[in-house]
């Protein structure tokens, strides 16, 4: 299993709405990605920020934060590591 599909985070109210599941359950940082792109998509979102619905930019906002902009996460471990890294800091496997 790779980190990302791990369930690591607690949807709260907003989460839970936009992945379509309940408040409080375990999420993955996977799961959070592709609900938010989904909901965005079905919303078409991008066209008009104006008329995000309310929520919606505090998730995206939380998932920016979720990890860091110029940071990713190893492939093995979930260790937070520069974008640029060929190797993880942490346990050494190439990204
Ligand atoms: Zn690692």
């Amino acid at each position: 299993m790779s980190g990302l599909t791990k369930k690591t985070v607690y949807a709260d109210k907003v989460l839970s709405t936009i992945l379509g599941v309940s408040e409080g359950e375990l999420v993955s940082y996977a799961q959070i990605s592709q609900g938010l792109h989904k909901y965005i998509k079905e919303r078409d979102l991008r066209k008009t920020p104006s008329e995000y619905t309310p929520g919606t930019q505090e998730a995206v906002s939380m998932l920016k934060s979720a990890v860091s902009p110029n940071m990713k996460r190893c492939r093995d471990c979930d260790a937070e590591i520069p974008l640029e890294a060929v190797f993880c800091d942490l346990c050494g496997v190439s990204q």
